[in-house]
Order: C-alpha cells, then structure tokens, then sequence
C-alpha cells in the first residue's frame, strides 16, 4: 500500500470516515463535500490508481466493485435513479489516486 495514499489510509483505519457498507474485498463511504443529497464513494481495499488500472490488473474486483455500488444505491433508496461516476485522470478532476466509484442521487444532479 502506497503509505501517502489517502483512501489506503481510510481502508487501513487510520483516517475516520462515516462508512455506509463494508466487504471483505471493498468499503463504502460518505462524500467529505457531498456534491448530491446522498454522495458515497466505493473503493476496493487494494490500491488501484484509477478504473483503467483496476480493470486491467483485476477484472473481477472491478465487476465487485459496481455489483456494491448497486447495493449501496439500493441501501440507500435511491436504486430507482442513480449516477455512477469514476473520475479517471487529473485532466477531468480525479484528485484521489486510489480507484474509487461516486454513487450520486437523492436528488436533481445537473444533467452531462
Ligand atoms: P475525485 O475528484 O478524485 O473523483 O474524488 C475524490 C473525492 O474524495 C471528492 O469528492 C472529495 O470530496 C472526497 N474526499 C477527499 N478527501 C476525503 C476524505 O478525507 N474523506 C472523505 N470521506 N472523502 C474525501
Ligand atoms: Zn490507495
């Protein structure tokens, strides 16, 4: 595990975060700065830089990874509208570099 990695440091305990659903192979939490009235981020608990390179290095985790999305969407009664977002390099935004899916709804979110 990279030791500056901020999400292997959120996996490993060692920064607090409100967690919504736990697996062995991934962990669910709120959004810091929720940009949608329910905002949760899914994040296997294996370093992956980003989608490309967990679908590349681990196909089936990357297939766990949206099968527990859906489910938080589901816990979190928003399965009926719901937006999945993976930020893939730094041009469009992604500033953590440890793969992790954005659930979004509860809500109007702005159309793409
Ligand atoms: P990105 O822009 O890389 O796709 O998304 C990173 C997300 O992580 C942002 O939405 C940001 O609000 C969130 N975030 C950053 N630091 C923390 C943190 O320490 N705890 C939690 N729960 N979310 C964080
Ligand atoms: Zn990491």
């Amino acid at each position: 595990m990279p030791d500056d990695c901020l999400f292997c440091r959120l996996v490993a305990g060692e920064i607090p975060a409100t967690v919504v659903r736990e697996t062995p192979d991934t962990i669910a939490f709120r959004d810091i700065a929720p940009k949608a009235p329910v905002h949760v981020l899914v994040v296997p608990r294996t370093h992956h830089a980003d989608v490309a390179a967990l679908a590349a290095a681990d196909p089936a985790l990357a297939g766990t990874l949206l099968a527990e999305a859906a489910e938080v969407a589901r816990q979190e009664g928003i399965d009926d509208g719901w937006r999945l977002v993976f930020n893939t390099g730094a041009p469009v935004g992604q500033t953590v570099f440890h793969v992790h899916a954005h659930v979004l709804g509860g809500g109007r979110i702005e159309g793409m």
